[in-house]
């Protein structure tokens, strides 16, 4: 059939709206995706005709609840490559995702041990290593990075000792939109027998990731990155990781037998999905899935690689541009800013043209001091974004520039 992206455009209904007179142009993916129409049927088809609590009910709308959440963790299980079904949580979203992990290993490390993380890193993979550390008395170590947005790996290796505990490390940064030598940071922390987290929020909407090649012994990504609906996601682990982290909240789904001596815990994934979950969050996320290989990754890649390739060719020739991490190692993000001017006004003029882009830290504010900047404006895309649209947008930057100038 090949890839054809006035077709695949047609699946996105808020796709042909207008803003401010425009053709909407939607260049901020890094922080959510549009949902094709097919991800919207799937949430109202569960409201309108199987809506029901899941795993409790003997009747049988209840069951066909549970097929359909279940399902979702199957189809999601074979996307990724996880050995189990049980290894596959469903949570509210990479941050749940990532503090369920650093409560649960709370108690497993102790005073002194050392953890690891990127100096890349969104805010939400930070904060949550503070305040493990902060209990535990764990001590953070940071991964720098280049001037490229890179990471230095041999200072990576450097940090590697027997006091290492945990790595923590994002696949690819929101900011920069850098990909990072996951699997080999993966190998070298597992010489030292650290374990391994790796942030896949930004990474799972651009290309498949096999879970088991990959070795990492968690994983995070969240629905809505990746034309799912937003407020779900998941953590993967690796099974021997989850059996021995404790629960994270206490509630009804999570348990095995309750009385008021002693409480014993469900089996996985149940331990970990406390209460009544996301149901047609989960059941968005598994047709959101399906949707992506439906058009197919490696299609998706080529297309997402010429739309930056000719953006950031035609960017820079913008006189005074610095696009931030202009590495080859990279997916559709480009950060940058022109000359003195602000960020958040070149955002606020392209807006009247129709176009979104995210302007400000992006939630990274370490990479911002890094470059000694308050901001950046990022503009990131999408399979179902085209060349015409990137011209509007080097069009209306040059307007920009000639109003703010
Ligand atoms: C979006 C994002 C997050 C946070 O995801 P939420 O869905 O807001 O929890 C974390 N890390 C990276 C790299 C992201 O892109």
């Amino acid at each position: 059939m090949g890839f054809d992206i006035n077709k695949i455009r047609e699946d996105f209904p808020i796709l042909s709206r207008k803003v401010n007179g425009y053709p909407f142009v939607y260049l901020d993916n890094a922080a959510t995706s549009q949902k094709p129409k097919i991800v919207i049927d799937s949430i109202v088809d569960y409201y309108s005709n199987y809506n029901s609590n899941i795993h409790r009910g003997v009747h049988s709308v209840s069951q066909e609840a549970t097929d359909g959440y279940e399902s979702a963790r199957q189809t999601i299980q074979t996307h990724f490559n996880a050995k189990y079904s049980h290894e596959i949580i469903f949570t509210s979203g990479t941050t749940h995702s990532i503090n369920l992990v650093a409560n649960g290993f709370e108690s497993l490390l102790n005073s002194g041990d050392e953890i690891i993380i990127s100096g890349l890193e969104h805010h939400s993979n930070i904060v949550p290593w503070q305040m493990m550390c902060e209990k535990n008395g764990a001590i953070i170590k940071v991964i720098p990075m280049n001037e490229n947005g890179e990471l230095n790996l041999s200072v990576f290796e450097k940090l590697l000792c027997e006091k290492t505990k945990l790595v923590f490390v994002n696949h690819i940064s929101n900011a920069l939109g850098i990909i990072n030598p996951v699997k080999k940071i993966i190998k070298k922390a597992h010489e030292f027998g650290a374990v391994v987290l790796i942030d896949g929020a930004q990474a799972s909407s651009h290309f498949k990731t096999d879970l088991q090649d990959l070795d990492a012994d968690f994983y995070t990504t969240s629905a809505h990155k990746l034309c799912g609906p937003t407020g779900v996601g998941m953590l993967y682990g690796k099974e021997k990781w989850l059996k021995k982290m404790p629960p994270y909240q206490g509630g009804g789904e999570m348990i095995s037998t309750v009385t008021f001596e002693k409480t014993t815990y469900a089996d996985l994934p149940h331990k970990f999905e406390a209460g009544t979950p996301n149901i047609a969050g989960v059941i968005g996320f598994g047709e959101a899935v399906n949707y992506l290989n439906k058009i197919g990754f490696d299609d998706i890649e080529n297309h997402e690689s010429s739309l930056l390739d000719y953006a950031t060719k035609k960017l820079k020739t913008i006189p005074n541009i610095k696009i931030y991490g202009d590495s080859l190692n990279k997916t559709s993000v480009i950060s940058f800013n022109i000359g003195e001017i602000h960020a958040y006004d070149i955002g606020s003029i392209l807006d009247k043209f129709g176009i979104a882009v995210r302007t400000g830290q992006h939630c990274a504010q370490p990479i911002m001091d890094y470059y000694n900047i308050s901001g950046t404006v990022r503009v990131s895309f999408s399979f179902y974004n085209t060349i015409e649209e990137i011209d509007h947008l080097y069009k209306s930057l040059l307007q920009a520039i000639s109003m703010l100038s």
